[in-house]
């Protein structure tokens, strides 16, 4: 195992009703102007955005707005948050919604006190040294943005999207959970979060650290939840221990609780931020394409954990033929993303005639001449994977 570093101070409040909690929350981080930030509407239909307002009020919090956070969130929405931050002198980022609502927020957060640009931190010209604390009202569990120390943005100039962590400053204070938030989900943004958690598992699990069995473990377990819950949230929405279950599962998957001491992977999730990037489609639904073609490349070069994947989570039966042993696997992982909704190649994912030349050149641009540790990816190598993902 790795030596390691595990910073989560974020107070997670999970359960019916906790949005009521909200301004309470605030306060009790020193928070006295908070800028919301929400999206396309789904938090004003369903009433979350009033009921989150009235508890600010109640707890004498004052607030500014920032609306329409679009999915894959992009920088001129971060622009126009750090101006009225700084115009409002809003002391608290208060994003209500999804990853991308949250990511936005967290740029912002950083985007404040900064002189310089804040794409400075997105491509490594700078480091956050403070940011505004952060607490979040989470209404679909997919990123797990509510606990992790990430954000992801696209620059709308030359279509970049990239990633930074820093879990000193960008992990939330708080994190509001009501799983009856939930329910008004569509189907495909259920799948493609459901996809997404099992991804952000599945990049921590592919390492080739040893001596890791407590991360293996966890990974493995949280893995085969999902995988049991995933048809009972599916056919039925509104059953609450489904959406709890699935909703705790998205947190645990992606703020550093599995994992921990393994070299991590993250090549997938490069390989789909380019596709998420130039076509907009769901993150989600990016990953489900790509990380089955991911295995079938590693199962060629590096078979070991993909053969373990399909036996401990996947229960196929354990055999010398560990190539076998992983393609059976593999193929069992299609069969769930496909009976959860989700495409499993690029044309099933309305790309019919996808750019691979120019796929191949923005994740090298993007994330060097080698990418990933589980398997090491050059540009040919990139280049067979979107090929098996057409
Ligand atoms: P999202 O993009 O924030 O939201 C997706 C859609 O779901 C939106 O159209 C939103 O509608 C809708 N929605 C959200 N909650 C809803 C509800 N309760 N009922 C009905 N509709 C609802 O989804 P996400 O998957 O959480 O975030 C994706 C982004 O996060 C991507 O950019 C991805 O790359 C990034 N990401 C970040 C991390 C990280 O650690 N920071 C990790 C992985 C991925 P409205 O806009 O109308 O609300
Ligand atoms: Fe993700």
């Amino acid at each position: 195992m790795n030596n390691f570093t595990f910073y989560s101070p974020t107070e997670f409040v999970f359960g019916k009703a906790t949005e009521a909690q909200t301004g309470t929350l605030v306060k009790k981080y020193h928070g006295t102007k908070a800028m919301i930030v929400y999206g396309g509407g789904s938090v004003v239909r369903s009433g979350l955005l009033d009921k989150v307002k009235q508890s600010l009020t109640a707890a004498g919090i004052d607030y500014v707005e920032l609306a329409g956070i679009q999915p894959n969130p992009t920088d001129p929405k971060v622009y126009e948050g750090i101006e009225l931050g700084r115009k409002e002198h809003v002391d608290f980022m208060l994003p209500v919604g999804g990853g991308s609502v949250i990511d936005t927020a967290k740029a912002i957060a950083i985007g404040i006190p900064y002189e310089g640009d804040f794409w400075d931190f997105f491509i490594g010209k700078s480091v956050p040294q403070t940011g505004l604390p952060i607490g979040v009202v989470l209404t679909i569990p997919a990123a797990g943005s509510e606990g992790s120390g990430n954000a992801v943005i696209t620059k709308l100039d030359g279509l970049r999207k990239l990633g930074i962590r820093t879990p000193e400053i960008l992990r939330p204070v708080f994190a509001v959970m009501n799983p009856e938030l939930t329910y008004t989900l569509s189907a495909w943004q259920t799948a493609s979060g459901i996809t997404d958690m099992m991804a952000h598992i599945m990049e921590r699990y592919f390492s080739n650290t040893q001596g890791v069995e407590i991360a293996d473990r966890m990974c493995e377990g949280v893995m085969k939840a999902i995988v049991n819950e995933a048809p009972r949230v599916m056919s039925e929405p509104d059953n609450y221990d489904a959406r709890a279950n699935i909703m705790w599962a998205g947190t645990v998957a992606h703020n550093g609780t599995c994992g921990v001491g393994c070299e991590e992977d993250w090549a997938s999730h490069g390989l789909e931020h380019e596709i998420s990037a130039i076509y907009d489609v769901t993150h989600g639904a990016g990953l489900a394409v790509i990380f089955p073609a991911w295995l079938t490349y590693a199962a060629k070069h590096n078979v070991g954990k993909v053969a373990q994947y399909a036996v401990r989570v996947w229960d196929v039966p354990e055999s010398d033929d560990l190539q076998a042993v992983a393609m059976e696997g593999i193929a069992r992982f299609k069969a769930f993303l496909h009976s959860i909704g989700m495409p499993v190649t690029l044309r099933e994912l309305g790309i019919e005639n996808p750019d691979i030349d120019l796929l191949v050149r923005k994740f090298h641009e993007d994330k060097g001449k080698v990418a990933g540790n589980y398997v090491h990816l050059d540009s040919q190598a990139s280049r067979e994977i979107y090929e098996l993902a057409r």
